[in-house]
């Protein structure tokens, strides 16, 4: 059995394998449930505040796509595991105006945050227009007053903005809703589905298909059940984050 309350240091590789193949097995269940292809999901780990032990334990599993939440912390542990050179790496925090010249010598394969135009500008100035960066607008789907992302009604503005800016590749769309015992399911699927069929919008515009980054341990299944194509998940894999050693 495992404890999904026991923090991954103190787990055995089989516990670590364990706890992958629970989240591939229900990532597999969603996404027969919902008639898609295992193959439309792809599962970011997010490692944010866990042990680099962890992160090298889900590696040897398999697992290629890290998520952190801080800039600083990302390149930190970037350097520090130099030697997993697969690793595709996530930003999924917010990010600071200021923060465009750390994230440009960042090794990043998605940076999920994109919300206003001023961020949009600083890494205009910042990234290589030679290498663009792949991207995805955060919207704030829910209107919560503190929470990061553009409006539904502002997105069209920043879609084209970031479409017109050189170093960046837009990909899709993210959003973090209100949680399950904030919202109750029903609110929270209709949030989903609200991104989805904003997913449908910005795929007309770029031609192709939109990633949806959406859905984390407690609300993947639902997430998937209405378009997810990237999950996030991090308590559910590695445990509580009780490490702060590494968070920066
Ligand atoms: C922390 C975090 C997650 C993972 O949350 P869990 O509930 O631990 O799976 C996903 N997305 C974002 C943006 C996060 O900050």
């Amino acid at each position: 059995m495992v404890d999904a309350a026991t923090p991954l240091a103190a787990l055995s590789p089989s516990a670590a394998a364990a706890r992958l193949d629970l989240i591939e097995a229900r990532i597999v269940a969603a996404c027969a449930a919902a008639g898609r292809a295992r193959a439309e999901v792809s599962l970011v780990a997010v490692s944010k505040e866990q042990p680099d032990d962890a992160v090298r334990a889900f590696h040897a599993l398999g697992v290629r796509d890290f998520g952190e939440n801080k800039v600083q912390a990302l390149l930190a542990r970037a350097e520090r595991l130099a030697d997993l050179a697969d690793v595709r790496w996530h930003l999924i925090g917010a990010l600071q105006t200021n923060k465009a010249k750390d994230l440009a010598r960042a090794p990043l394969a998605m940076l999920h945050t994109v919300d206003r135009p001023e961020l949009v500008t600083a890494l205009g100035k910042r990234l290589d227009a030679t290498r663009p960066l792949p991207c995805l607008i955060q919207v704030n789907i829910d209107r919560e007053p503190q929470k990061a992302g553009v409006l539904p009604e502002a997105l069209d503005p920043l879609v084209e903005l970031v479409l017109a800016t050189q170093c960046l590749a837009l990909a899709g769309l993210m959003a973090i809703p209100r949680p399950l015992d904030e919202s109750g399911v029903a609110e929270l699927a209709a949030s989903f589905e609200a991104m989805r069929v904003l997913g449908e919008r910005v795929a007309d515009r770029i031609g192709r298909a939109c990633v949806l980054s959406m859905g984390m341990s407690d609300d993947f299944e639902l997430a998937i059940a209405h378009g997810s194509t990237c999950v996030r998940v991090g308590s559910s894999l590695f445990g509580p984050r009780t490490y702060t050693l590494n968070s920066v």
